[in-house]
């Protein structure tokens, strides 16, 4: 979901493609034409070997096992950390990454074999660590809900990570799953600005839908919070966004809520650079100061405050370059 995890993407490229005898990575796989609510969007249907990822802990993330069923994301968040996986299949970052999804079209049926108890322990699984897990594909594939239809069945304890109130649609079942096991859903709002969000997040639902499906599942008694992420530099990072956000949190009942920071790593970077510069062109020289060849901000000092935050020492009012009303594409 964000830009934040660390793991290695090779396992994933493990498929057989859905149609006979593949001679290449795509030149068999099945690809489906969009229509009606998915107009625009091309789907490539692909039959995976394994469907549990295990990955490296790290700092960020404290997972290791994943599972995700699409690759790319129709969602389209400018700063994704997952656009370089598309990279890796012979695709693009931009364009092809929010309207080429690759469904792992069998990914129920491995979940069921992999989980089965004779060759798994029952460890935690988290969904929505690479794509989004309710992204609009899931109305039409539902492998999400199957993958947490067997996790229910078998009492497997598993995380949920989205931007889309779609997974309401799963309430029950979630509910049902966690009075059998750890299971928590997490959601990802970064702003509440609407112009941010249209701007940076073009095909999510408003970030307040997502905040009333905390309050609906948290009602539920499913275990509910909010990354506050990611918050971008000199964009929706001022102590006042924030704490509207975290005001918001607090008034959904959100267990927790997190934030954390933009990071660009390679490739990511290059593609949000590309989008800073045509609508917040003022900020280009600001991101170069903060991030350079990195792809973290530098870490708070001892006393809690940032050393270097040229957003922060020098607010500089941010002025769009060309407003884009309505870009937003809700589900
Ligand atoms: S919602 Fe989709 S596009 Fe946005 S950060 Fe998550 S995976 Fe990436």
């Amino acid at each position: 979901m964000f830009g934040i995890v660390d793991v290695p993407m090779t396992s994933d490229l493990r498929w057989t493609l859905a149609g006979d005898k593949p001679t290449g990575l795509f030149e068999t796989c099945r690809q489906v034409v969009g229509k009606g609510r998915y107009r625009g969007l091309t789907f490539l249907e692909v039959e995976s070997k394994t469907i549990i990822n295990r990955v490296a802990k790290t700092r960020y993330f404290p997972f290791e096992y994943t599972i995700n069923c699409y690759r790319g994301c129709s969602h389209a968040c400018v700063y994704c950390f997952a656009r370089p996986s598309h990279d890796y299949l012979g695709l693009g970052i931009g364009e092809d990454f929010d309207r080429k999804i690759v469904v792992k079209v069998n990914a129920v049926e491995m979940t069921r074999a992999q989980t089965a108890p004779r060759h798994w322990a029952g460890h935690s699984i988290a969904m929505g660590t690479n794509t989004d897990p309710y992204q609009p594909a899931e109305g039409k594939y539902r492998l999400t809900r199957g993958v947490v239809e067997v996790l229910a069945e078998r009492a497997n304890p598993f995380s949920l990570l989205t931007k889309s109130p779609l997974v309401l649609r799963d309430r029950h079942l979630l509910a049902e799953a966690a009075r059998r096991a750890e299971v928590t859903v997490s959601f990802s709002v970064g702003t509440l600005d609407t112009d941010v969000w249209k701007r940076s997040e073009p095909g999510t639902p408003h970030p307040r839908q997502r905040l009333e499906a905390v309050r609906k599942l948290k009602g539920l008694g499913i275990p509910s919070g909010v990354l506050v992420a990611p918050l971008l530099p000199g964009i929706s990072d001022a102590p006042r966004q924030v704490a509207e956000v975290m005001r918001a949190c607090r008034d959904a009942g959100a267990d927790f809520a997190a934030p954390i920071r933009l990071h660009l790593r390679p490739g990511v970077k290059e593609h949000y650079m590309e989008w800073l510069a045509e609508e917040f062109p003022d900020l280009v020289g600001t991101y170069h100061q903060l991030y350079g060849n990195r792809s973290y901000l530098p870490r708070p000092s001892p006393s809690g405050r940032r050393k270097s935050n040229p957003a922060r020492q020098s607010p500089k009012p941010r002025t769009p370059a060309s407003p884009k009303n309505g870009q937003g594409r809700l589900l």
